[in-house]
């Protein structure tokens, strides 16, 4: 006698299929290309586990996909002859969370007014697509491992689904969808010949409508380039990429040595980590003579090109290769150092040929590039090629490659210099950038949290150390009129060090200010406010770390510095206030006032004194 279990979704879950119930109208064809997906993704896993050897279940059946419409029924019915699923895996796969896809998913949705269908695959939960179209929805499946019993799982979207044991069905996985009437095209013939071959031509499983043939599968990459056409590319992006959008950059290439390879490279229009994803893994599949060995093989690329979709065929793979084995052979890091550096060739090409291009693709996926300066040795010099900075000498919003800087350079100067700031108008503003204004040098400046550790990691491009500004041991070109006598700056420079004490290290008359009265400078050659900022986060027990000492540097021809060595010795106590007040500025310039409080007494303390003069 079989039993009815009845089963709720989870939370997030019923969410998702009320929002796609309820308020998806646009796109519903894709629900087509989702569950062939899911089979042929089924039909992957099943030749998989037979080829490396496994007892399966009823292994003469190939695996396939067969597709089923009923226009007097209302129904469709996508069928495969895959893995199947047993009782565990149809409460985890079409009920629960697989991964942050549902919340992502959802949030994009919530804050969209136009939401995108076409992404739900992209999320990971492509099965719910289906709701859009059916009342109803009936899974018949049969695990592929032996020993394991058929089950129908049942549902009608909200509330929860259904699981009833079924007897005598084949291995794989049988979906059924009622149709709502506004869906009920989805059971004609015509209409979905026209889905499987607008997304599904590629899919390397014989697809059959009604018992017709409907896809030739071809290996692309294989192919003369010069034969392909755009449209062929695209459908085959939209095949391996899981994406609706057309790719932002293709590589098609092949090489004979010092490994054969064939490889369909590509690059998504967008981002998809940035996008609430979490952390997302390289697609690349790796076959060897048009035979996949491992679907999203793990190790053909470094970790920090996680975003490339595509193919690689090698046919310097041994066929019987496991995915184990895979992860360790020295042929597996080889191809990844050919593949690597042929598509950073690739990048650095389009940079010149594609600028627009590039320009998008750096916005999208520079910190991956610095991800990879700062983890990977190997490619660091060709991936510093590839960086994109604003510089003083370029208009505002436009970048420059630390090449053109290099061309640029003056012969009197031997650094690169780089400027941390939060933009450009700081930059610009910053007392650190004086110097290099005044010697008329260009300066890079640098917006992001993580371009510290390039600069650090990178050392050197082209030739010439890259410097922080800060750090820069650079001298203005003249000294200025009206500037403290020299014995002055001794007097002002002794004082100011007995006046604030321990607050500061070492005080001196400054080589690099113009416009600026003071600066603070990190007595630590190597170190900058930043990265003690992020040390600090770093340490959350224990000891705080040993506070930074800082040198004061004063501009002996600012007329605020000359005018505090006038007032000194008229009035000690408010020249005080003033000189610990210059400090603070200072340090608010250089981003490391912690508590600014202390700082507010004092300015309006000198505040009222100034409204008091008459
Ligand atoms: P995704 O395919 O991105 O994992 P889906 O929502 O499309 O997300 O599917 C969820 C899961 O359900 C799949 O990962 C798979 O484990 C399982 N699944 C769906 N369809 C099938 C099928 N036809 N055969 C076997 N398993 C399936
Ligand atoms: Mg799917």
């Amino acid at each position: 006698m079989s039993k009815t279990e009845p089963h709720q979704f989870q939370a997030e879950i019923q969410q998702l299929l009320n929002i796609v119930i309820h308020s998806l109208y646009t796109d519903k064809e894709i629900f087509v290309r989702e569950l062939i997906s899911n089979a042929a993704d089924a039909c992957e896993k099943f030749r998989f586990n037979q080829s490396s050897g496994q007892p399966v279940h009823q292994s003469d059946i190939a695996p396939g996909i067969s597709i089923t419409t009923d226009d007097k029924a209302g129904t469709i019915t996508i069928m495969d002859t895959g893995c199947g699923m047993t009782h565990g895996e149809l409460v985890e796969n079409l009920g629960t969370i697989a991964h942050s896809g549902t919340k992502a998913f959802l949030k994009q949705l919530a804050e969209d007014k136009k939401p995108d269908v076409g992404l739900i695959g992209q999320f990971g939960v492509g099965f719910y697509s289906a709701f859009m179209v059916a009342k109803k929805v009936t899974v018949l499946s049969h695990s592929f491992a032996p020993d394991e019993q058929g089950w129908q799982w049942t549902s009608e979207g909200m509330g929860g689904y259904e699981l009833t044991p079924a007897a005598d069905l084949p291995r794989g996985t049988k979906i059924t969808l009622e149709l709502k009437d506004d869906a009920k095209e989805f059971a004609q013939e015509a209409t979905v010949e026209g889905i499987i071959k607008r997304y599904s031509s590629f899919v390397p499983f014989p697809i059959e409508l009604n018992t017709k043939r409907q896809n030739t599968v071809q290996a692309i990459w294989a192919r003369n380039k010069s034969e392909i056409k755009e449209e062929e590319y695209n459908e085959f992006y939209t095949f391996v990429g899981h994406d609706h959008e057309k790719p932002l950059f293709r590589l098609h290439f092949s090489a004979d040595a010092p490994l054969a390879i064939q490889a369909l490279l590509f690059v998504p229009q967008r981002n998809f980590e940035s996008m609430g994803m979490g952390r997302i893994d390289s697609e690349v599949n790796l076959y060897c003579r048009k035979v996949l060995i491992q679907a999203k093989a793990k190790g053909l690329f470094p970790d920090w090109l996680r975003f490339l979709k595509g193919v690689v065929d090698s046919e310097d793979l041994p066929l019987n290769i496991s995915r184990e084995t895979m992860q360790d052979t020295s042929l597996l890091q080889k191809l990844n150092k050919v593949l690597t550096s042929r598509f950073l060739k690739f990048l650095d090409e389009q940079s010149e040929k594609e600028a627009e291009a590039y320009e998008k693709f750096y916005t999208e996926y520079q910190r991956f590039l610095k991800e990879g300066i700062v983890t990977d040795f190997t490619h660091k010099e060709a991936l510093g090629k590839l960086l994109r900075f604003e510089s003083s000498l370029v208009d505002a919003g436009k970048r420059t490659s630390l090449a053109d800087y290099v061309k640029r350079m003056p012969s009197d100067q031997t650094e690169i210099y780089c400027l941390l700031a939060a933009n450009r108008a700081a930059a610009e503003a910053s007392p650190y950038f004086e110097v290099f204004k005044e010697r008329k040098f260009e300066v890079l400046f640098l917006y992001d949290a993580w371009d510290e550790f390039v600069v650090e990691h990178l050392h050197n491009l082209e030739g010439k150390p890259l410097k922080l500004a800060e750090k820069a041991d650079l001298n203005l070109s003249a000294k200025k009129d009206g500037a403290l006598s020299e014995d002055a700056v001794k007097a002002l420079t002794a004082w100011l060090k007995e006046t604030l004490g321990d607050k500061v290290g070492e005080v001196r008359a400054s080589q690099r200010l113009v416009d600026s009265p003071a600066v603070v400078v990190d007595s630590d050659k190597f170190m900058t406010a930043s990265m003690r900022r992020i040390m600090k986060a770093m340490k959350q027990d224990g000891p705080e770390p040993a506070a930074a000492k800082h040198d004061f540097e004063i501009n002996p021809a600012h007329p605020m510095i000359a005018r505090l060595e006038a007032t000194r010795q008229k009035d000690a106590a408010l020249a005080a206030s003033v000189a610990e007040q210059i400090l603070d500025n200072a340090r608010v310039a250089a981003g490391i006032l912690e508590d600014p409080r202390a700082m507010l007494t004092r300015l309006n303390q000198l505040l009222e004194k100034v409204l008091a003069k008459d």
